[in-house]
């Protein structure tokens, strides 16, 4: 299981709290992040595979991972009280979600949700 985790700036403690309240679901998951995301997640104690920064392409990166089938999930918590300058990438990365049909978690509601799922994939 391979899971990408990005967060914009206003959403990075949420991520980390979302990751620590969940780590029993991420059981051996391999975790991969944007830059910045990646460093706070590190200091949290996870390990993780940090790509670059969103801004410098990050996103794409992982775009890129979902078109060529690398990535089990994404995790994104958008803050969507922000402007972005790279809001083409964040575009690209939720269409290509939809393209290849990965879960694509938005929220920790949801991102709950599909953890807990991957973790019971009976259908
Ligand atoms: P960052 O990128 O983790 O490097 O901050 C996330 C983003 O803004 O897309």
């Amino acid at each position: 299981m391979k899971i990408a985790l990005i967060a914009h700036d206003g959403k990075k403690a949420e991520m980390v709290a979302f990751l620590l309240e969940n780590k029993s679901f991420l059981g051996d998951a391999d975790l991969v992040a944007t830059g910045t995301t990646g460093s706070h997640i590190e200091k949290a104690g996870l390990k993780v595979n940090r790509l670059l920064s969103g801004p410098l392409g990050g996103d794409a990166q992982i775009a890129a991972m979902v078109a060529t089938k690398q990535l089990d999930m994404v995790i994104f918590f958008r803050d969507p009280m922000g402007k972005h300058p790279h809001e083409p990438d964040v575009l690209m990365l939720i269409r290509l979600c939809d393209v290849h049909n990965i879960p694509l978690g938005t929220n920790p509601a949801t991102a709950e949700l599909l953890l807990r799922g991957a973790m019971n994939p009976e259908k």
